[in-house]
């Protein structure tokens, strides 16, 4: 009889999940998590630390209902997992892959640490559709551009169906002289408590495998209505909201897309294909994402395009900490901040709106913003993040523009006619005409009195003059040097 050990990861899900069926189909199982904290792996952020504490909460019960257990440690992998593997007895151990440099090295060391001594260590695809390496271009090298990258993904077929969630799992327990390692859930200190911040998730979130079933069948059956079109609206419920569900792996996305076509099938999707095949590309802009980070493992913090190398940049704390908190005196951009800062998500329209304000209008390097859309995002993603901060700034691959400047205000008009989205993350403006309400200072002082608005105090000014902060940045882009 051989003995297993499962390593969760970014995997936190029985369902579709290869390497758990691997792990359990060579005997008894011990099932852990380690709060990585070694090596030059990236810490997670506070709002995604708040996330796995709730994941874990809902992983572990559902383990325990099949007769398992989920143990718990933190520290460096590399030393822990050969420690256990070798006092546990285990002779396989299995994992689901991850594609960024610093977690692909400590897989590779641990694979040979182990093997060294006689284990076998099988590894597998659980995040993606196809993994980077899977999709190519003509010339057999990896793809800069979207819309080739997705067409070849597609021709490569559809996806494997997914596999179901175990009925039981039989339990390794943790050696007796390993017990002091094990910790609890609230040993691990994950959520905030002084202060506690988190009230605003607990009142939007329920983490876990359960609540990514959940919000997928609701998504499908509703909101996918109208995506196609719908989508850029953050006044309303207009996408999936799958994101940090999608991050810590309780869903995969072999699971949306054989649950999106089948809802189609069935008749039970409220959407139409055309709507499904935007929301399907929606996801595949993340397997691109994942194709671009496993390619250029500097993506979080280098420029792809190294033209912007030499960008002037104008660091200026007190501006950062004003987009920060939701106070430049736009109220799109204040809105967002604001969503983001409670609930530790924002719409993706706004997260572009918020991004080119702070690198196009303030001219602020965008590995600033990136940072803290790490610490504040429940879905902070090492992938989505770093490829959409450097889509925005012009600096990434298949980028926006360089030159493209969101104008805030006409962006408001836009995606948030009547103002609904402002009104409920900026109170203090509730009472402004629609007309008003993306622009306060452009109201008459009659009509900022009647809005019980006093700018500069109720509500900031601007924090830059729109047509300024635009020519600013673009002399500052007539300074990139051609490649
Ligand atoms: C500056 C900036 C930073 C971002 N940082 C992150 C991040 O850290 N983590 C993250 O998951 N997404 C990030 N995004 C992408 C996008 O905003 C979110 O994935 C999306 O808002 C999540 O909402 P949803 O689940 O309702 O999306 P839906 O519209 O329902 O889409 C379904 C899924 O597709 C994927 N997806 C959708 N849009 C994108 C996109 N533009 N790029 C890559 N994948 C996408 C997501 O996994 C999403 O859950 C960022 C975008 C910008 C502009």
């Amino acid at each position: 009889m051989t003995a297993s050990l499962f390593w969760f990861r970014d995997d936190l899900r029985l369902a579709d999940n290869p390497a758990l069926i691997s792990a359990l189909a060579h005997g008894p199982t011990l099932c852990l998590y380690i709060l990585d904290e070694g090596g030059d792996r990236r810490p997670l952020g506070g709002a995604a630390r708040w996330w796995l504490s709730r994941s874990l909460a809902a992983l572990s019960a559902d383990i325990e209902t099949r007769g398992g257990e989920l143990v718990l440690m933190r520290g460096d992998p590399a030393t822990l997992v050969p420690a256990i593997v070798e006092v546990a007895g285990i002779d396989h151990v299995a994992w689901n892959r991850r594609y960024e440099a610093a977690t692909i090295a400590l897989d590779k060391q641990l694979k040979e640490t182990l093997g060294a001594g006689g284990v076998t260590v099988e590894s597998f695809n659980a995040a993606l559709l196809n993994e980077p390496w899977q999709v190519k271009g003509k010339s057999g090298d990896w793809m800069k551009v979207f819309t080739p990258y997705w067409r070849a993904a597609r021709a490569l077929g559809e996806p494997a169906a997914p596999k179901p969630a175990p009925k039981t799992i039989a339990s390794l327990p943790l050696p007796k002289t390993l017990g002091r390692q094990a910790l609890s859930l609230s040993d691990l200190d994950l959520e905030p408590s002084k202060p506690d911040w988190a009230g605003g998730m607990r009142a939007e979130w329920t983490p876990g495998e359960a609540g990514a079933r959940a919000r997928l069948t609701d998504f499908l059956g509703g909101v996918l209505k109208g995506y196609a079109d719908g989508r850029n609206r953050p006044d309303y419920l207009s996408t999936s909201r799958l994101s940090p569900h999608l991050r810590f792996g309780e869903i995969g996305p072999r699971q949306i897309w054989h649950a999106t076509h089948s809802a189609l099938a069935s008749g039970e999707a409220a959407g139409t294909e055309s709507d499904a095949e935007k929301f399907l590309s929606e996801v595949g802009w993340r397997e691109f994402a994942y194709h671009l980070l496993f390619y250029n493992p500097g993506l979080a913090t280098e420029n792809y395009n190294r033209r912007f190398d030499d960008f002037p940049w104008k660091p200026n704390a007190k501006a950062l900490q004003a987009w920060q908190r939701g106070r430049t005196g736009y109220p799109i951009v204040d809105a967002g901040l604001r969503e983001l800062w409670t609930t530790g998500w924002m719409h993706n329209r706004v997260r572009m709106i918020v991004a080119s304000f702070l690198i196009k209008h303030l001219l602020i390097d965008w590995r600033e913003g990136e940072n803290w859309f790490w610490d504040t995002l429940v879905d902070a993603d090492p992938a989505n993040n770093a490829a959409s901060w450097q889509w925005v700034a012009g600096s990434g691959a298949d980028a926006a523009p360089y030159y493209r400047i969101f104008n805030p205000v006409t962006q408001g008009g836009k995606f948030d006619p009547r103002g609904d989205y402002v009104r409920r993350w900026c109170p203090e403006l509730a009472k402004l005409d629609d007309a008003l309400i993306h622009e306060p200072w452009a109201a008459s002082a009659p009509e900022l009195r009647d809005a019980g608005i006093v700018l500069g105090q109720t509500y900031p000014k601007p924090l830059i003059g729109l047509d300024v902060g635009r020519q600013r940045a673009l002399d500052a882009l007539a300074t990139l040097k051609p490649v």
